[in-house]
Formats: structure tokens, C-alpha cells, sequence
């Protein structure tokens, strides 16, 4: 039976129970059994919920969606090979954030939430905020202050309440769980239905791909949505028998802010607290990821590894993009810039290596016209 479970403890908890962490106060993550029919599912529209029986979503739940869902898949140049890319910042709210809102605002519909906070370096809070639009929910958002324009004004369009935070990114997270103790708190970080959302990118890679695994995924590592939704979503389709093997997950963050690098190099058993700088790559920017030791474990599974970028590198890297038609934000570019230096020092000849533009440029208009030098 499909259940929550705490990561420290093993505690279970029923799928609709209104909580997101565990008694104890430990991450909590989701027992299930998706069913995967790859005929059915080529019959359906090319949204989310093609892959509905995978999805722990009670049957008669009202679907919150924009009907989107299967972005392209196309080559890009990168380093001189060609790498594919999922387009995810082709998503409404304009990131690949979408994914997890859709499900998780979906769900606490579906248990009878009424009122959600959620706190996020920007583009969490976009989707979050867009998805509680669309399913007439209150929605409160904790940002830091110094998060871009545009994302401040996307989520306060969509009629979201937003709470500007001075001081670092955990400020922001500290004052989001003081009202999450009152509140439902939609957290792409703790709410485990965020990453059943997530997910769905593992489904796409391999369904656009024939349903065969590529051998190496290349994805930015910050709070680890994306590379736990995905190590998640390929681990099914290995346990339903539909590819061979999980392909080997690399895990992209920022020098300036690397503190998932550090624990992976120097083989530690936490995640280190270090010195931090801002950097371009804002969305990855996070000092001290709640999910750092599971992202470690998942990415050690699949053989894969955490390489680091410098700011030179994702200023070039999103030039070159944009120069190819792709307006992407500066923290997509940080992925770029891996995709790079993994071309460039790692890739074996014949590796098929998927990766991802994950937020759109529209986003960070202010950052992209400095970039320019103007
Ligand atoms: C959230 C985000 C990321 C990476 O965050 P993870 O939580 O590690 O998945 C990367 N790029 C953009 C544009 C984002 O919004």
C-alpha cells in the first residue's frame, strides 16, 4: 500500500495525512508501486499525466494541470558533441519546477488544503504560486530578498501573498517553516509529492528515447529536486523492468557554492557548512541542501559523480546559447558549463548524454543585460 515514510525512523504515515515531515521531524519520502504501460500511455496527450498510474494521486483527484508536460527533446551542440536537451524552460511558469508544483498542488487539493506556503530562491515559488492560480488555492511565498525582479513579479501576478526576506537563502527557509506550522507547507525540499512530479523528466528521457535508458544524465545539483525526482522516476522504470540500467547521474553546482562537491570529494558523511559567494547560478545557490546525503547516495548508485563551474564558465556557456537560439537564466548555463567540462575531460566516444535547460532567460532580464556590460 502506497504510504509516506520517514527517512530516519521508517515511520509510515497514510498518503493523505496533512503533514510534511515525520513526527520526529525527519524528510519524509513515498512507498509506491507506479504501473507503466508504454502503449497506453503513446495514446495519450502529451501532458504530465500521460503516465497517470505512476503517480500516487487518488483516483478521483481533480487534476490541477496547464496541460503540459513531454518537452522536446532536441540536439544542441555543446563542446563540440552533440548533447540532447530537454527543454524544460518551455514550462509555463517557466522552469522545470512546474513538474513538481503540478503534482504536489494537485494533491493537497486533493486532501483539502486550502491555504499553502512555500519559500524558494524564485522559479519553486513561480510554479507554486501558478498552480495554486489554477487550483483556487491561497498561496503565501517566502523569497529572499535579493531574488530576481522578474520571478518576484511573476509570483505576485499570480496573486500569490510574497514575503521578501533580508539576509541568505536559509533565512528565507526558517521564516517559511515558522508559518508552515500553522499552514500546508509546499515544499519542493520537504514534500515528498514534489519529487513524484519531478519524476515525470526520467519517464520523457526514456520514452523519447525509444524507452531505453541514455548512459549519463547531466543536471544541476542545488536542493536536488530535479536529480532525486529523476534517480527516482529511472529507478521505477528499472524495478517495472522497462530499462536495463539507471543511467549514471552528474550532479552540476557552482564553485562559488559548492558544498554537495565537497562532500562527495572529500567523502564525508554530512553535508559541510562553508563559506559561500553569490553567483550567477542562483537557483543552484543553496549553502546547506536538506536532502544532501540522499542526493549523494543516489548519484554514488548510479555510478555518477559532482563536478563544479566557475563564473566565467556560465557566462560563456549561456552566450553560446543564447547565440544558438536558447534564452535560458544563468543557472541553466551553470549546466551547460558542466555538460562541457564533462565533454571535455570525461565522456567516453560513444556516450549518449542527456541534459537540460532548465529556466527560461525571461526570468532574469536584470542579470542577462549585465551580462551584456550594460
Ligand atoms: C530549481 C532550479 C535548479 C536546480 O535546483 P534543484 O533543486 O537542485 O533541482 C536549476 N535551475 C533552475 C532554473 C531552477 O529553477
Amino acid at each position: 500500500m502506497a504510504q509516506l515514510v520517514c527517512r530516519d525512523t521508517g515511520d509510515t504515515y497514510p498518503l493523505d495525512d496533512v503533514r510534511w515531515r515525520s513526527e520526529s521531524g525527519g524528510l519524509l519520502d513515498i512507498i509506491f508501486q507506479p504501473e507503466f504501460d508504454p502503449e497506453v500511455i503513446a495514446r495519450r496527450p502529451a501532458n504530465l499525466w500521460r503516465y497517470r498510474e505512476t503517480l500516487p494521486i487518488a483516483p478521483d483527484a481533480k487534476l490541477v494541470s496547464f496541460g503540459s508536460g513531454l518537452t522536446p527533446m532536441v540536439p544542441v551542440q555543446i563542446g563540440g558533441r552533440s548533447v540532447q536537451m530537454k527543454l524544460d524552460y518551455l514550462f509555463p511558469s517557466g522552469s522545470y519546477k512546474d513538474r513538481g508544483a503540478a503534482i504536489l498542488i494537485t494533491q493537497a487539493k486533493a486532501i483539502g488544503v486550502k491555504k499553502v506556503v512555500q519559500d524558494s530562491s524564485g522559479n519553486a515559488g513561480c510554479a507554486v504560486a501558478a498552480y495554486c492560480a489554477k487550483a483556487g488555492l491561497d498561496c503565501e511565498i517566502f523569497v529572499p530578498a535579493d531574488t530576481s525582479p522578474g520571478k518576484l513579479a511573476q509570483i505576485a501576478l499570480y496573486g500569490a501573498q510574497l514575503n521578501k526576506v533580508p539576509g541568505s537563502r536559509e533565512a528565507t527557509a526558517q521564516a517559511a517553516m515558522t508559518a508552515a506550522e500553522t499552514t500546508f507547507y509546499a515544499s519542493h525540499v520537504w514534500n515528498p509529492f514534489f519529487f513524484q512530479g519531478t519524476k515525470t523528466f526520467a519517464y520523457e528521457i526514456c520514452e523519447q528515447n525509444g524507452w531505453q535508458a541514455p548512459d549519463t544524465v547531466i543536471l544541476p545539483a542545488g536542493n536536488g529536486t530535479l536529480i532525486l525526482g529523476a534517480y527516482i522516476g529511472f529507478a521505477e522504470l528499472q524495478a517495472a523492468g522497462i530499462i536495463q540500467q539507471i543511467p549514471k547521474l552528474v550532479g552540476i553546482q557552482s564553485a562559488l557554492c559548492a558544498p554537495l562537491y565537497e562532500a562527495w570529494h572529500q567523502e564525508l558523511d554530512h553535508i559541510p557548512v562553508l563559506e559561500t559567494s553569490p553567483t550567477l547560478a542562483e537557483g543552484i545557490a543553496i549553502a546547506l541542501p536538506q536532502r544532501g546525503m540522499q542526493m549523494i547516495e543516489y548519484v554514488r548508485k548510479t555510478g555518477g559523480t559532482f563536478l563544479v563551474v566557475a563564473e566565467p564558465e556560465i557566462k560563456e556557456s549561456l552566450l553560446e546559447m543564447c547565440q544558438q537560439g536558447f534564452y535560458i537564466e544563468p543557472t541553466s548555463a551553470a549546466v551547460v558549463a558542466g555538460v562541457r567540462q564533462y565533454v571535455d575531460h570525461h565522456a567516453a566516444a560513444d556516450e549518449q548524454i542527456v541534459s537540460v535547460f532548465t529556466g527560461h532567460g525571461l526570468k532574469s532580464t536584470e542579470k542577462m543585460l549585465k551580462l551584456l556590460g550594460q
